[in-house]
């Protein structure tokens, strides 16, 4: 019998499956999906069962033979098996990197290198000192000891050699478990040859003789039969008791809430769009559809309908939120309405956690999971629904090896289950809404609020006003009072900071112009080496300006805030609000979001301060002011989506407040009140602002209407990282259709990373048939050629930044 076996080895020849005799202990136990150790070159490694076959083409006396079956039932189903090809074809990405994708962090092998003591005459004394009383080393305890010279000379010599050991991660959790496995009559036997003294015993085996239980933990033992470990070891001996390991799942710590699964009549819109869904379950039709409806509008309890519906099926479901962790209370709402039958899945879960989800999943003993992107994969064999909430939302994408998006990964899943998908969202990418407007998707649409609470009132109000009126202060007149008078009310406050980390651009504080390229429609990006800006879609560059070439005006700067300053302010000018603050610096710890959230929701503070973090899932009675402080920063981001990204988040923002009984009123401030983003979100006018953007895409040719893919080349040295990207670009405009645009190549916004510099080119096209196939050829020139001079090449199909 012969196996095809993907191994862990992500290089361009090894990119196929190879070949391996089944010994013949292992043949009946083999099966597609099961993960091996197998021997490749001089070490081994872990690798996935693709394929079980009779015969080869190869010579069979050359093949190696498995070395051992680390799984007695697949880990990957036959369905993923088939989505992983898929995915490597579509992201362009090694099969074994798809495959590892799918799985949870404890199956997927990690390399320990270990150095083998061969000749120990022939060591330095230093050097030998390190290996003890053993024969082996690991490569860490060298290189730490600053020793890694000598060890290349050893290895040359062959005094010592080099192995590597697959490292598993987490394991399953046990628990060490006692049973009773005699008897009743061998018990009542040893109860009477007991001697007198024996008191303790007697006891415990007459505590035992009432017991219809038999199997017991230490502590039972002890707290219930008063039994003691010296007793329980007796009794092991007698061969009454035997000591046995049971499986356990890790108890995911909680905090302790109060509140109660709420179930409602559901309104007329939210009828109409589950009927919708329904009948698409009932026929198990694939349909996608897009879910719009307005913050507060009641998607959620759509989505918790449409998820019973599939269990009464017998089916299971997959529900999607955005970086999950930041939203505790959405994934309470889930618990309290399905209880049990839930798993969580984010990465705010330990390795063993996660590995117990994914195992819950995989036995079919829950039936919903509600996780981040990576849910997605998640082995449910019979899906009824997949859902992915706030659809736009660019964390649905992975940025790194394999690139996938995982909206396709769940329509791909639709498709092969026939089950529909709800992208839900107040905000839709672009890119969805016009598939719905085409009739691809089957558009759902929420105009209401669901309790019918009235929108917050926004109010935009202009900074450089501000500035012309003499403060200097990030917060406007309006809002300040606006605080202070939800201070006197104890009602609650959230701030927001936009913040978008490394990109930054330059803006006139009189006017609110921020220089941009006159070619691209998009901001120069400010770069401190050099005070240049610079365009890195088509290269452009120019001096940081002194005076603003609009107004002249001297107040022309780089723009950028951090939480802390504004933290600082706040204390000056609120001395008595308290004040929690969530960004990355205060959420660092495990379970942190989760602690702010919750004293936030208790009353524990007056105004939370937060980043992009805060903007979405916060759901509390008492917020009715809501305050941005700087709705500019995303708009002004060197990026084709940066109005988008704007609109929602000041959307989402808005939406926070007046979600209850209480009235709420939002305060934008920026430099640009004018712009189309700020003044249709207001009103949450989505319609008005899809059309005005569309106009914008079409006359600069970015998505929807061209499909982009952005090729990033990177080096240490920064001539041949330009010098190999404008290979690559010259190669593509020469191998691509004539109707495909090559733009580039240029520095990336971001123009170094990690000391390695960064060029890139984009491809805009309408239709490429010969897209895929081109892009595999570059990446084999470049993994043939390229590779060796230390460039690295990365393939972004429909990135969702161009930074
Ligand atoms: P969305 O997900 O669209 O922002 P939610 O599902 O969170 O909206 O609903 C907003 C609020 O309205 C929540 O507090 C929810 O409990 C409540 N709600 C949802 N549906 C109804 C309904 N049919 N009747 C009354 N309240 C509802
Ligand atoms: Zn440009
Ligand atoms: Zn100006």
């Amino acid at each position: 019998m012969i196996v095809e076996v993907i191994v862990d080895v992500a290089a361009y020849p090894i990119d196929r499956p190879f070949d391996y005799i089944v010994p013949q202990r292992l043949e009946t136990l083999v099966e597609r999906g099961s993960r091996v150790h197998v021997p490749f070159g001089p070490r081994k490694v872990q690798g996935f069962i693709t394929n079980i076959k009779e015969e080869t083409d190869l010579d069979k006396s050359k093949l190696k033979e498995v070395h051992s079956l680390m799984d007695v039932e697949p880990v990957v189903t036959e369905e993923l098996l088939q989505l992983s090809k898929w995915l490597t074809n579509k992201t362009l990405c090694y099969e074994i990197d798809a495959l590892q994708v799918m799985l949870p962090a404890a199956l997927r092998a990690s390399y320990k290198k270990n150095i083998k003591l061969i000749d120990s005459s022939a060591l330095e004394e230093d050097f030998l000192a390190l290996f003890g009383k053993k024969d082996i080393v690991s490569y860490e305890v060298i290189e730490k000891a600053g020793l890694l010279r000598a060890m290349k000379k050893y290895l040359t010599d062959g005094a010592v050699q080099l192995e590597t050991v697959i490292k598993q991660h987490a394991k399953a959790k046990t628990i060490v478990k006692y049973k009773v496995t005699a008897d009743r009559e061998f018990l009542v036997e040893q109860l009477n040859s007991l001697t007198k003294q024996a008191v303790k015993q007697k006891e415990l085996i007459e505590w035992l003789l009432q017991q219809e239980q038999t199997t017991f933990t230490m502590q039972q033992l002890i707290e219930r039969a008063n039994a003691s470990n010296s007793t329980v070891k007796a009794l092991i001996e007698k061969g009454i008791l035997e000591k046995e390991k049971e499986e356990v799942y890790r108890e995911i710590s909680s905090l302790e809430y109060h509140d109660k699964d709420q179930r409602f009549q559901l309104t007329e819109e939210q009828t109409n769009a589950l009927t919708d869904i329904n009948h698409a379950q009932e026929h198990a039709e694939n349909t996608t559809f897009l879910l719009h409806g307005i913050t507060g509008s009641g998607k959620t309890e759509i989505y918790l309908n449409a998820i019973e519906n599939s269990i009464l099926k017998g089916k299971q479901a997959i529900m999607l939120v955005p970086e999950i962790s930041l939203t505790p209370q959405m994934t309470r709402r889930f618990k309290l309405r399905f209880g049990d039958q839930v798993a969580v899945m984010h990465s705010g879960l330990s390795t063993g956690e996660k590995y117990d989800e994914w195992r819950k999943i995989w036995r079919g003993e829950v039936k919903v999971v509600v996780g981040a992107r990576s849910a997605i994969f998640a082995p449910f064999k019979d899906l009824g629904i997949i859902i992915l909430d706030e659809e736009h939302e660019s964390t649905y994408k992975q940025e790194d090896n394999p690139r996938y998006h995982a909206r396709d990964v769940a329509i791909w899943r639709s498709e092969f289950h026939q089950c529909p998908v709800i992208l839900g969202s107040a905000t839709p990418s672009l890119e969805s809404y016009a598939r719905a407007s085409k009739g691809v998707y089957s558009l759902l649409t929420l105009n209401m609020r669901a309790k019918e609470q009235a929108l917050p009132t926004v109010n935009v109000v202009d900074m450089r006003a501000e500035l012309k009126n003499g403060n200097r202060s990030m917060f406007s007149v309006d809002l300040a009072d606006a605080v202070r008078e939800k201070l006197d009310k104890k009602e609650q406050i959230v701030l927001f900071l936009n913040k978008r980390g490394f990109s930054s651009f330059v803006l006139c504080r009189d006017c609110g112009t921020v220089v941009e390229c006159k070619q691209c429609d998009i901001s120069l990006t400010y770069h401190r080496a050099g005070e240049q800006l610079k365009c890195h879609y088509c290269g452009y560059e120019e001096p940081v300006p002194t005076t603003c070439p609009e107004c002249s005006s001297e107040h022309i700067r780089f723009f950028g805030t951090g939480t802390q300053k504004v933290e600082e302010e706040i204390a000056k000018l609120f001395p008595y609000a308290r004040v929690l603050r969530m960004d990355v610096d205060t959420t660092r710890t495990k379970g942190a979001h989760e602690r702010i959230l919750k004293q936030f929701g208790d009353g524990g503070a007056d105004i939370l301060l937060g980043t992009q973090m805060i903007a979405k899932g916060l759901d509390f009675p008492n917020i009715t002011l809501v305050g941005v402080l700087n709705a500019d920063t995303t708009l002004h981001l060197a990026d084709f989506r940066a109005a988008e990204k704007t609109f929602q988040l000041m959307t989402q923002v808005s939406g926070r407040a007046g979600r209850h009984d209480k009235e709420g009123q939002v305060y934008i401030q920026t430099y640009t009140p004018e712009h189309y983003a700020i003044e249709l979100s207001k009103s949450q006018l989505y319609e008005p602002f899809y059309h005005t953007e569309m106009l914008t895409r079409k006359q600069y040719g970015y998505p929807p209407f061209y499909f982009l893919t952005l090729v990033q080349v990177t080096h240490e040295d920064v001539m041949l990282a330009s010098e190999y990207a404008k290979l690559a670009t010259d190669w593509l405009r020469a191998n691509l259709s004539s109707t495909t645009m090559v733009v580039g190549p240029t520095a990336s916004a971001i123009s170094k990373i990690q000391n390695r510099y960064r060029y890139q080119c984009l491809i805009k096209y309408k239709k490429e048939p010969l897209l895929i196939e081109k892009l595999q050829q570059l990446i084999k020139i470049y993994r043939t050629e390229w590779i060796k001079k230390g460039v690295i090449l990365t393939i972004d199909l429909d990135p969702s930044t161009i930074l």
